[in-house]
């Protein structure tokens, strides 16, 4: 199916803001992704479908064409029956750009892993039984690599007491993980308990007399988006979509939304998110900032860099900033604009900040190269 679709109301929204729109064709992108997420859920052997410099993992977590995916070892070997009954005990899941990943990377060694994104936390895995040596496949509930934990700062793994990361990993949900980064990409894996149906058939009627009546207003963070009306959604606070007592709704922007309880899969797009920093800087919202506020506004992604700076006592980084490069804007996901460093997550803009003076890292360098990260802050 081909389907055409008229722009110009969205190249109108976004114009205030500066973004340019790409044009594009739904119908090959949106199949297209599908039919690689739809390979990525079941797993593909690295090395021959998918090579390891196709994978970046220069923002620390790992993305394959825009998907976000994880690397692993199917083959337990004699271990099978063992990992089929805990997961736990088996090889681990990596998520991030970790010691593992660099060693494949330095020698070109890399037998045996797959490639895959799903988000039930079962990954499909074989072995021989040790007694009869027949094979034996099925799916585990696989641990995820703390090594991987420690270079994101996941849920500040790295910043907590030897006693505490335990829990992050026994906890660890792989929904989660996926929600938390999910602006990097260009969606979540589709998921079997997913649930995007469920609402009442006058749920739209409902939604939008509410966000009328909300003058187009965040119910948490204050912020207007009169001018960018999308952006606020109203929130099932008990998360039964059927339950449209008014008390159970709340209209909240894509970011506070987020950031809500039973949200139920929601993907908000780095663009999004920063349109929502930007109108929050421009209506005053970040007068006062410090770590407890960044904490509240910023991208789940970059929360385990903001513990990191929290817990060096490092200067806090401001949100929604703008800096003018010639004719063009660009929006930084965390500015020091005293000393001109900021995290950026798009590569595309890292020159154009650059030639305007700036120091920018990726989220992925400031994490590991902390040291010199932390002395051009200060
Ligand atoms: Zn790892
Ligand atoms: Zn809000």
């Amino acid at each position: 199916m081909k389907l055409t679709a008229d722009f110009s109301a969205l190249h109108r929204a976004v114009a205030p803001l500066n973004y340019s729109v790409a044009e594009f064709s739904i119908a090959a992108q949106s199949s297209e992704l599908e039919s690689v997420a739809a390979d990525l859920l079941q797993g593909q052997v690295l090395g021959k479908d998918i090579q390891l410099d196709e994978i970046d993992g220069s923002q620390g977590v790992l993305n394959y064409n825009g998907h976000q995916v994880m690397l692993y070892i199917p083959d337990q070997g004699d271990d099978i029956l063992v990992v089929l009954n805990d997961g736990k005990q088996g090889r681990r899941i990596h998520i991030a750009e970790c010691s593992t990943l660099e060693f494949m990377r330095n020698t070109g060694r890399f037998g045996r892993y797959d490639v895959i994104s799903r988000m039930d936390g079962l990954f499909p895995v074989f072995g021989s039984n040790p007694e009869t040596g027949e094979h034996v496949p099925g799916e585990s509930d696989l641990g995820v690599c703390k090594n991987c934990l420690k270079v994101l700062n996941y849920q500040r793994y790295d910043d907590l007491p030897w006693a505490e990361k335990g829990a992050i990993f026994t906890d660890f949900n792989f929904e989660s993980f996926f929600e938390t980064y999910s602006s990097f990409f260009k969606s979540l894996p589709t998921s079997s308990a997913s649930g995007q149906s469920g609402y009442t058939a006058n749920w739209a009627a409902i939604s939008t007399k509410i966000r009328r009546q909300l003058n187009y207003h965040c119910e948490h963070c204050g912020v207007d988006l009169k001018d960018h009306t999308r952006l606020l959604h109203v929130h099932h606070i008990n998360g039964n979509k059927t339950d449209n007592r008014r008390e159970n709704l709340r209209g909240l922007c894509a970011n506070c939304h987020k950031k809500q309880p039973h949200h139920g899969h929601l993907h908000v797009s780095r663009e999004d998110s920063l349109a929502i920093n930007n109108l929050r800087r421009q209506q005053h919202k970040f007068d006062v900032f410090d770590y407890d506020r960044l904490e509240e506004f910023s991208d789940t992604a970059l929360e385990g860099l903001n513990s990191k700076c929290r817990r060096y006592h490092l200067p806090t980084p401001d949100l929604g900033v703008m800096v003018k490069s010639g004719m063009q804007v660009i929006s930084i996901d965390l500015a020091w604009p005293r000393n001109k460093v900021a995290v950026l997550i798009n590569p595309k803009e890292q020159a154009l900040l650059q030639s305007a003076g700036w120091t920018v890292f990726t989220l992925g360098a400031a994490m590991k190269q902390f040291e010199s990260f932390q002395k051009k802050v200060r």
